[in-house]
């Protein structure tokens, strides 16, 4: 790998810490945007999950100079036309004091609703900017369901909220290695990586 730092292109701690976790075996340095000097915060003003990939990772690769890696996720209900998809970090209650706010509207929307109505899934694209040339990006995909009622302190976000048909357990619940390797995200990056591999 003919370069030594990867800069995570988000202010989500959450996230930084989930994507330093899966790329700790490069040899190169996985940095976050305070490690870099970069205060700033990208408008998400795309309307697709790549449109924001693209524009955090190219915005934060010009500001840095560095290879940039950049996310964009959010949960999707079919039941509820695909909401609330690219504005999933916005879709909160205005109850900023309630901790449970980010998947309480979700509950909300889907109350009394029959299970086929609380299919999900998350969809993580990620965006790999270098200066000089062009930004590619890879996706992951994890399928759920929206639960009645929150389990689990792991991860964070909708992750206490959404169940695993295959583990009967919810998100929250896992062990965060396993969390990573099943994730939207642990999956597209397990994509990036093998882009990141053949970079010169
Ligand atoms: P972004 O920063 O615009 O990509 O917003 C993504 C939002 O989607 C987050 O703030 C969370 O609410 C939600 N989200 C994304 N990934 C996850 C996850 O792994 N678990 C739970 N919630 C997630």
């Amino acid at each position: 790998m003919a370069f030594d730092t990867l800069l995570i292109g988000t202010n989500n701690a959450h996230k930084l810490e989930e994507i330093q976790a899966m790329l700790a075996d490069l040899t190169v340095r996985v940095i976050g945007l305070r490690e870099a000097g970069i205060d700033h915060e990208v408008d998400e003003t795309g309307t697709t999950f790549e449109e924001n990939a693209r524009l955090k990772a190219d915005t934060y690769a010009q500001m840095s100079g560095l290879p940039t890696l950049a996310d964009d996720s959010g949960l999707e209900v079919a039941a509820l036309n695909g909401a609330p998809g690219v504005y999933t970090a916005r879709w909160a209650l205005p109850d900023l004091d309630n901790p449970h706010r980010s998947y309480a509207r979700v509950l909300a929307e889907l109350k009394g609703r029959p299970f086929h109505d609380r299919i999900a899934r998350f969809v993580c694209v990620i965006a790999l900017a270098r200066p000089g040339h062009e930004t590619v990006t890879v996706e992951g995909v994890l399928p759920g369901v929206i639960a009645e009622e929150p389990r689990g302190s792991g991860g964070f976000g909708y992750d206490p909220v959404f169940y695993l048909l295959d583990y009967d357990q919810h998100l929250a619940e896992l062990a965060p290695e396993e969390k990573n390797r099943i994730s939207h995200r642990g999956q597209a990056i397990a994509r990036a990586r093998e882009v990141i591999s053949h970079w010169t």
